[in-house]
Order: structure tokens, then sequence, then C-alpha cells
């Protein structure tokens, strides 16, 4: 890419989070390029340039020194060397570090460009079965009590589909803590060890999970399906019946299940919406 002025471009390289050939051409290419490689943990990021024979000086880079290390990188940038950002898995910047040195470089006038590639929230997201339209993406909980609380809050009222990521020695905590805010009839999806051998997808609500949560094992994204609850209470009901069906299609459900939906709020017989619709 051409650059804006003489100084050199911060790359931020998506890797796999878990299968290898999930890593794009692209990335391949620009890690072979740049100058410097900017890794989370250079040990880990070895293993990967490795497996695809790429030999680069590598600059750690993480939580505790983003601080100290941006300076550093902002100087390499400023002499005109090109960098690549990578994490441990997937995104940089996605619950890993990168957030500090992208708001320097800005300031620095420094050219950022994404290499897309893995990222496990939008992966355990897309193959959820819940709705896509519109969602928030909570990363880890707050371990401070307070903290997790307004967040808990947040995600038993939020009507929009809710992301988090969690490790597997906490997971049965969060679903407990989950289960005091959430209504049973609201979907939870469990996505684990997405893209390696034992990926699976776990679906049901946040009993059903609780009860098989005690041994998993591997890394986790909880999906959890938006309230309707506030919407229901304030809106729905007001809605021509159109409408009322129009809202539920639009958070991703069939029609089957609009109509059980509609039936429920509007204290209707199923036939009788269903006859409606037909
Ligand atoms: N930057 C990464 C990304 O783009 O997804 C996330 C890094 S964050 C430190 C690590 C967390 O991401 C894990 O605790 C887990 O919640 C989630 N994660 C990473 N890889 C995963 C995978 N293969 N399957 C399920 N969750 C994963």
């Amino acid at each position: 890419m051409d650059n804006i002025n003489d100084n050199g471009i911060l790359y931020i390289v998506a890797t796999p989070i878990g299968n290898l050939e999930d890593i794009t051409l692209r990335a391949i290419k620009v890690l072979k390029e740049v100058d410097v490689i900017v890794a989370e943990d250079t040990r880990h990021t070895l293993k990967l340039l490795n497996h695809f024979e790429i030999s680069k000086p590598l600059i750690s880079y993480h939580r505790h020194n983003e601080d100290v290390k941006s300076d550093v990188l902002i100087e390499k940038l400023q002499s005109g060397q090109n960098l690549a950002l990578v994490s441990d898995a997937g995104t940089p910047g996605i619950c890993d570090p990168g957030e500090e040195i992208i708001k320097r470089c800005i300031d620095y006038g420094i050219n950022i460009v994404p290499i897309p590639g893995a990222c496990a929230m939008i992966n355990a997201l897309i193959c959820s079965g819940i709705s896509t339209r519109e969602f928030s993406f909570l990363g880890f909980l707050p371990l401070n009590k307070k903290l997790r609380k307004c967040k808990l809050e947040e995600i038993g009222n939020s009507n929009k589909t809710i992301i988090i990521y969690e490790a597997p020695h906490k997971i049965v905590t969060t679903l407990k803590d989950l289960k005091q805010v959430l209504d049973s009839d609201r979907k939870v999806v469990l996505a684990r060890e997405i893209t390696k051998i034992y990926e699976e997808f776990i679906r049901g609500n946040i009993d059903d999970l609780i009860d098989m949560s005690e041994s998993l094992k591997g890394e986790i994204v909880l999906i959890i399906e938006g309230s309707d609850k506030h919407i229901k209470d304030n809106e729905l009901n007001n809605l021509t019946l159109e409408e009322h069906y129009k809202f539920y299609e639009q958070q991703g459900f069939i029609k089957k299940d609009i109509i059980k939906k509609i039936a429920k709020d509007r204290n209707l017989n199923k036939n009788e919406v269903y006859k409606k619709f037909l």
C-alpha cells in the first residue's frame, strides 16, 4: 500500500484461533515482508512463524509493557520501518493488546492497516443460531463485585444479543451468576474450542448449560439471546399484528416461533394467530 509520509506502516494482523489453516495468504505475505513482528508472547508467535517458515525479529508487546513499548514502536515506525502486530490468537485489540499502540499511531499520523482474519466472538456468533442483527460484545466480565453486578444487570435487560468471553475454570461461576438475571426462555449458546478438534456448540437455556458445564475444558465464548421483556412490556401490544410479526422476524426468528411468541405476548390462541398469517 502507498504510504502518505515517510513513516512505516503498522499492520494489525489476525492469526488463527486454533486451526493454523485459518491464517490468510495476506497475513503470511505481510509477516514475511515487515521489518519487525510485534507479538504478545514471542515464544507462542515463534511457533506460528516456524510453521510458516517465517523468520523475523520479534519484539514483545503485552498488557504489562504496553506504555513503555509503545514509545519504542513509534520510534521504529517513524524511522520508516514497517511493523506487524499479532496477538496469541485471533484479532489483536479484541481482548488482546493493541488498543494503546493503535491510539498512539493515530496521534503520530502513522498509517494503520488491518489484515483481517479469525476472531472467536464473530465465529461463535455466526454459528450460534441467535440473532446477529444487533449485538453487544462485553469481552470478559469484570471480577470486581460491583462492576460485575452492573454488567450482569445490563445483560439481564439487554434486548441485543450479548457475547462474552470466559475462561474454562470460571465458566461455572459465570453461568450461575447469569442465572440470577436471565429468564429461562432466553437462549444461551456455549461455543467451545472453535476451529479445534473438540469444537462444539452447546445450545439451550441457562439451566441446561449449568447442568453440563462442570467438566468443560478449553476456550469458551457465550452467546446470549437478547431479552424481549422491555419491549414487550412497553410497546409490543401497541403494534399491529404485522408490525409485531416483523419485530420478531428482524430478530431472526422463524415463522413457527414468531407465531408462538405473538400468541404468548397477546394472550391469543396459537391457531388463531397462525390463520392470520396464512
Ligand atoms: N483476540 C482474540 C479473538 O480475536 O477472539 C481473543 C483473545 S482473548 C485473550 C481469549 C479468549 O477468546 C478466550 O478466553 C476465549 O473466551 C476466546 N477464544 C479464543 N479462541 C477461542 C476458540 N478457539 N474457541 C472459543 N473461544 C476462544
